[in-house]
């Protein structure tokens, strides 16, 4: 989840997973983080209804290891 300031800075981001407090300065994310936003449709069960949710990478990475497939991956070629 993640807090703003008035002015729209990023003031505040925690891992939806384990609660953990990712480190933020001067409104910008430090950590490596999963950001999710997502909107359910017509097909879902949730139409309407939009999901946020931040995980950070040790909550990411349990939750792979847990996968029966797992995720494709593959070089980025621009740095972001
Ligand atoms: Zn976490």
């Amino acid at each position: 989840m993640r807090k703003y300031t008035r002015n729209g800075d990023l003031e505040t981001v925690i891992c939806n997973g384990c609660g953990k407090k990712l480190i933020v300065k001067d409104g910008i994310l430090r950590e490596g983080v999963l950001r999710l936003d997502h909107a359910w449709d017509f097909f879902s069960e949730k139409d309407g209804e939009v999901h946020h949710m931040d995980l950070c990478e040790d909550c990411y990475d349990q939750i792979v290891r847990n996968l029966r497939i797992p995720v494709e991956i593959e070089e980025s070629t621009e740095l972001l």
